[in-house]
């Protein structure tokens, strides 16, 4: 009897803000509107979200001060 598993290879992601490549495993992901992100790390993924805000929202709503 031999098995015939095939060695699980690494799944590898970019990251979305510097392109570095990086284990899925690893990874940080946010859901986008229609695809998944992944980041190295929290930096590029606070940096990412910072600048999905700002594109979704180019005249934010300020509350009367
Ligand atoms: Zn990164």
């Amino acid at each position: 009897m031999e098995k015939t598993t095939q060695p699980a290879e690494p799944e590898k992601v970019k990251c979305e803000v510097c392109l570095k490549e990086i284990l899925r495993s690893e990874a940080k992901s946010a859901e986008a509107v229609e695809y998944v992100a992944y980041f190295c790390g929290l930096d590029c993924y606070k940096q990412w979200k910072a600048n999905s805000q700002a594109a979704q929202s180019p005249h934010p709503n300020k509350s009367a001060s």
